[in-house]
């Protein structure tokens, strides 16, 4: 076989057993990897009657069949599970080395289920699996952790996924880490791994990947590897990371200042990459085989926080708990950078800390929390005494943390909170969106925010690139859509395309487990590209539409696992600040003043290239059985009927 090890990795933590799985080239062919594996597992073995902290839950980690090769950015891996945030699909990928070494151990997929007595970390050394007992490292950050595993391993070149104390204490969004600084955030998958005392896997792999066509595979790889050297996107990637992006954000007003009340601020460039390169940044840190390593690594030299040091941040992880809680605007911009360290040592996912912090913050602004129900604490914009505390009492689920640890949409029912308290959580089914305003990013993004199958969409997921970067590369959107009007980002001409293609294009690229950044944030590979390298890696013959079509397999499971929590047309809906409130200028050079998201001039065109049923937007029939999901289409008749029932008892 060649590309894929060719098995699963299965540990049941409850029973101690080890099971290795065969799979099959049917199932190679149909699910490719990573994300498809990951997603096609939970669809199967996780019903929606368990709970996502259930010890029959699943926590799957995928790797695909070129995952360890030369190709650009091959070491992604998907962590997949029932997401405690959102009680439906969760999963986030993350980069790091982790990946490749799992391919190298032999493994395509490692799937833990049950739950240890005690906690554990599982060490897998090549055909080798042990149980191995972690009483001594819970508790740890994950570079603590990591160093004492390594050391008690004997062997520092080895690669760990950990938990923070965040995941141990079932945050429900907890992230999942390897290489210490490389985060699968979103979701709550390292909640879910914390829930069965497991605290991470080592992973040592000394084998290989067969290559089918060697020649005409190093061909490729060095083909595309040439035009990452003149890539206009690369160049301020390489440079700043993704916060090359906020100078970018403050002037077409997409910056998430205080929950999105606004898109700028004049000070925004206190925190830019320009900024950060020029005050704290020490080095790069990249990904294996990146050719655009767009990793960070920063160190605070002056104030209260001198001589912290953390990998990153990146955009999402800087601004959630910086501007969108109205942090960073004065001299305090290392509070940006502090605070980002902790959710990084805190094993929690920045987006959802800062998105439930700042709902609670404007909930606050607007008399609907008051000092009673924050213990005491004055919730206002700015306050880093306060944001810090929250961050510290979320990971420890202590105080008024212990409720925001339960995401926005939880805690409202457990505070008992009026219905007006929902309109400020920024979140679809469940999960905060991340911080791209679509009122100035675009408004397909803001479609895709509504359609997401996995709620809260980001940058990693589904974010149309044809309308953020598409101007760098003329021709792209003709070729793709059909004319170059989508590359504007706030008309709704070929959004609804755009959207379609870019889920398929993502889900297709997840499966391979590659880089987004290399395939759609910068486009110097395009799907032709990926298909090549791919037949020239396994030997088989995938053609383009065979490609794209397991994205569209994967989109089509993963709303159809949704379709059976009874989530579908109803839930796709983004926050009502979107579509109802005009942005306001902020900056005299604003480019968005007065935009709202147009969503319903989109949705009913999506639908109709998705093929969703218009009355339940559950996929139709017709559509799963064209993807060989005929299962599928089987299982979904009775949910179907419950929610048709559901919607005309709500009058809907
Ligand atoms: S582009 Fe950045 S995130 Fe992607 S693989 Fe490279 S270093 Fe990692």
């Amino acid at each position: 076989m060649y590309g894929w090890a060719g098995q699963r990795l299965r540990v049941d933590l409850t029973k101690g057993a080890i099971i290795k799985e065969p799979l099959d080239y049917e199932y190679r062919r149909k699910w490719l990897g990573g994300r498809g594996f990951n997603s096609e597992v939970i669809y199967r073995e996780v019903p929606p009657e368990v709970d996502a902290f259930d010890p029959e839950n699943r926590v799957c980690f995928g790797v695909g069949p070129i995952s360890g090769t030369a190709a650009p950015s091959t070491g992604r891996v998907t962590v997949s599970c029932k997401s405690p945030l959102t009680d439906g699909l969760g999963d986030s990928n993350m980069g790091g080395h982790w990946g490749a070494e799992l391919k190298y151990a032999g493994y395509d997929q490692i799937v833990v289920q049950g739950r240890a007595k005690k906690p554990v970390y599982i060490w897998v050394d090549d055909d080798k699996v042990e149980i191995r007992d972690a009483s001594r490292i819970w508790g740890k950050y994950p570079r603590e952790a990591d160093t004492m595993i390594k050391e008690e391993l004997g062997d520092e070149d080895i690669h760990i996924v950990l938990i923070g104390p965040g995941g141990e204490n079932m945050v429900r969004f907890a992230c999942t880490l390897n290489d210490v600084y490389r985060a699968a955030g979103r979701t709550g998958t390292g909640g879910v791994i914390g829930s069965k005392n497991l605290k991470g896997i080592a992973v040592r792999g000394t084998g290989g990947v067969k290559i089918a066509k060697p020649k005409e595979f190093y061909e490729v790889c060095n083909r595309l590897r040439e035009k990452f050297k003149t890539d206009p996107m690369r160049a301020g990637l390489w440079n700043y990371g993704s916060l090359c992006l906020i100078n970018v954000a403050n002037r077409d007003g997409w910056l998430p200042v205080n929950n999105m009340q606004f898109g700028a601020h004049p000070n925004a460039n206190n925190f830019s990459g320009e900024s950060h390169r020029a005050t704290v940044s020490k080095g790069k840190e990249g990904c294996f085989a990146c050719p655009i390593c767009c990793g960070q690594f920063t160190v605070i030299k002056e104030g209260k926080w001198a001589g912290e040091y953390f990998g990153g941040p990146e955009y999402e992880h800087a601004v959630p708990t910086g501007p969108r809680v109205g942090i960073g605007f004065g001299d305090d911009v290392n509070d940006v950078w502090h605070n980002a360290r902790l959710t990084n040592d805190f094993g929690l996912d920045g987006i959802e800390t800062g998105g439930v912090i700042s709902w609670a913050m404007e909930c606050y602004q607007r008399g609907i929390l008051t000092k009673k129900d924050t213990g005491g604490l004055e919730l206002e914009w700015g306050n880093e005494e306060v944001v810090e505390k929250l961050i510290h009492q979320i990971a420890y689920r202590e105080g008024f943390g212990a409720i925001l640890a339960e995401g926005a949409c939880k805690a409202i029912k457990k505070l008992g909170l009026p219905k007006e308290a929902e309109y400020y959580t920024l979140t679809t089914r469940g999960m905060t969106l991340p911080g791209d305003d679509p009122r100035g990013l675009g408004f397909g993004y803001g479609l895709s925010f509504s359609m997401g199958t996995r709620g809260g969409e980001d940058h990693l997921r589904s974010l149309c690139c044809l309308e953020l970067s598409g101007f760098l590369y003329p021709g792209l959107n003709t070729k793709i859509i059909g004319c170059e009007d989508p590359a504007k980002p706030t008309t709704t001409v070929g959004k609804p395309y755009m959207v379609y293609y870019e889920e398929n294009q993502k889900g297709s690229t997840d499966c391979l487990e590659v880089c987004c950044f290399t395939t759609h944030w910068s486009y110097a590979v395009l799907t032709e590209d990926q298909v090549e390298y791919l037949n020239a890696c396994t030997g088989l013959d995938f053609t383009v539409e065979e490609f794209q079509e397991i994205g569209e397999r994967l989109i089509n499971i993963e709303r159809a696992y949704w379709a059976k929590h009874l989530s579908g047309k109803r839930e796709d809906i983004v926050p009502d600040r979107f579509t109802k409130e005009p942005m306001p200028k902020t900056v005299p050079y604003q480019t968005n003043e007065g935009a709202t998201l147009p969503l319903d001039r989109m949705l009913p065109t999506y639908y109709v290239y998705r093929d969703y049923d218009p009355e339940t937007g559950f996929p139709s029939e017709r559509k799963l059985k064209q993807l060989g999901l005929e299962n599928v289409a089987k299982d979904l008749k009775p949910y179907r009927e419950k929610y048709k029932a559901m919607g005309k008892k709500a009058g809907k």
